[in-house]
């Protein structure tokens, strides 16, 4: 290969260096994000689905970056987590989600999503009860959001963070559940008590029977085992009849709300807009 096309190596050096200089620009700018306030949440609202009425909201984490523009946080999140900028990060978000919610009309909940690193290396637990002390939300209120591929690595610190957690009265949701392998086993292991399913599985959900028999199966383990079901990704009139008929309790997507700044909903969450 090397004989036929000289140049092939070359190229691709070029372009292996380019991909490295803008990962590296981009982490660069990362580590300043905080300080320099570019990084803010948003919020996305949960249906219970037999009242019709909100339930929470999920808090989403953007960056958007003067250089950059807004970058995917499934990319940014990542970079965070490789550069040790995770924890600082992960509690600030928890920091802001919860001093939020303090805020409400009501007393809804709010569901941060946690990264691995919170768990594995910082000391969640600790984390989230001085959080709550210094915003005054109650622990009942809050919600975390962990997905089960973060949970083997270090299963009994793992396990030992989530009891801890879970006994300050702080909700412990399993997030794109159904996408890993160890589905059942973390189940059990872990004290959870709400289960997310995952969007790829609503996508198809109309036009395909293997999702509506996977969304169906775990709807069944949600109630064999007592934990409420959220179903995420709901974009169609469609999918949330077929959730409706197959039990779910909760649902969430584009459907019905966008993530978007809290303003949006302030019909539902300011004081001001509701009294
Ligand atoms: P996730 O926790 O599974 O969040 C749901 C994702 O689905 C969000 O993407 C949301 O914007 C998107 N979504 C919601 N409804 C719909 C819908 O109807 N259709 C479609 N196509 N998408 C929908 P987003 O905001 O880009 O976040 C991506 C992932 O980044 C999250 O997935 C979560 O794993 C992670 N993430 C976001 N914020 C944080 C954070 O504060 N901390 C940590 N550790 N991870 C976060
Ligand atoms: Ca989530
Ligand atoms: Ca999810
Ligand atoms: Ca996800």
């Amino acid at each position: 290969i090397k004989k036929e096309r000289p140049n092939t190596l070359g190229f691709y050096d070029a372009s292996v260096q380019s991909e490295w200089q803008k990962r590296r620009a981009l982490e660069q700018d990362l580590r300043l994000a905080l300080q320099h306030r570019e990084l803010s949440l948003v919020y996305q609202p949960m249906f219970c689905m037999r009242s019709s009425l909100c339930s929470g909201f999920e808090a989403l984490l953007r960056w958007n970056s003067p250089t950059h523009g807004p970058v995917a946080p499934d990319l940014f999140i990542g970079l965070a987590e490789s550069i040790g900028l995770m924890e600082e990060v992960g509690t600030w978000v928890l920091r802001e989600a919860c001093a939020e919610a303090a805020r409400w009309a009501v007393p809804l909940t709010v569901a941060v999503n946690v990264s691995p690193i919170q768990i594995q290396q910082g000391d969640l637990a600790s984390v989230i009860t001085e959080t709550l002390n210094t915003t005054g939300l109650p622990a009942n209120r809050l919600e975390i959001e962990v997905t089960e591929s973060m949970l083997i690595r270090n299963f009994d610190r793992a396990v030992d963070t989530l009891q801890r957690i879970k006994a300050l009265g702080v909700g412990i949701s399993i997030d794109d559940f159904g996408t890993g392998y160890s589905s059942l086993a973390t189940l059990r292991a872990f004290p959870f008590n709400k289960l997310k399913i995952d969007r790829s599985f609503v996508r198809d959900l109309a036009e395909e029977s293997e999702s509506l028999a996977i969304v169906n199966a775990v709807l069944g383990l949600g109630r064999g085992l007592r934990l409420p079901v959220v179903v995420e990704g709901v974009e169609t009139e469609r999918q949330a009849d077929i959730l409706r008929d197959c039990g779910a309790d909760a649902i969430q997507g584009y459907l019905f709300g966008r993530p978007s700044p809290i303003s949006a909903y302030s019909n539902i969450t300011d004081p001001r807009v509701t009294s």
